[in-house]
């Protein structure tokens, strides 16, 4: 389980962005991360904030893209009501955690969210982190087809894999399951 979070600045009284924040927002590149925190088991050497099943003390891990549908929906309006203008998203990086714990259909569901509040800019990258145990061929075809759908015209390389906690006989199956249109990075 993570540890407690870092002491920080403390959240606006009036629930908008603080000016450091958006001097110059309307010229900075402008990218959207979704946080998926599960994972099957925890690694020994893991600090990041992510869970397993046993972790969740009722939760429930089928109830989260909803949520963070929600949460895009309550971003975009933070943004507006900031004064930053609408910039589409030239990155859209799904990280845990492992989010292909969750259904190719529910990332697919938190992508079209984030295109339908922020748009896509020509060219955007979209990324998800995969365990190669989290995924198969059908799994990634599913992704690899919500996200050009998602992306239509504007985008021009959708859904890259990147795996991580692999061992070498994990890496083949994901290595052959990089046809379904995927560009795939493994990392370990
Ligand atoms: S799979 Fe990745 S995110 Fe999950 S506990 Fe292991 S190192 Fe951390």
């Amino acid at each position: 389980m993570a540890g407690p979070l870092p002491i920080a600045d403390p959240a606006p009284a009036d629930g908008l962005l603080p000016a450091s924040a958006t001097a110059d927002a309307a010229s900075r590149a402008f990218g959207v991360y979704v946080h998926v925190p599960f994972c099957r088991v925890r690694c020994g050497y893991c600090d990041f904030n992510t869970y397993t099943a046993g972790e969740l003390r009722g939760l429930s891990q089928a109830a989260y893209a909803d949520q963070a549908i929600a949460e895009v929906a309550f971003a975009h309006g933070v943004l507006a009501a900031s004064g930053v203008p609408d910039r589409a998203a030239g990155t859209v990086f799904f990280g845990g955690g492992t989010p292909t714990l969750l259904p190719a259909t529910d990332l697919v569901r938190m992508l079209g969210a984030i295109t339908d509040a922020f748009g896509l800019a020509p060219g955007a990258e979209v990324t998800t982190e995969a365990n190669p145990d989290s995924v198969d061929a059908d799994d990634l075809r599913r992704l690899a087809d919500g996200a050009s759908r998602a992306c239509r015209s504007a985008c021009s390389r959708p859904f890259r894999t990147c795996s991580r906690r692999s061992t070498g006989p994990m890496i083949r199956p994901a290595s052959r399951s990089s046809s379904g249109g995927l560009a795939r990075r493994v990392s370990t």
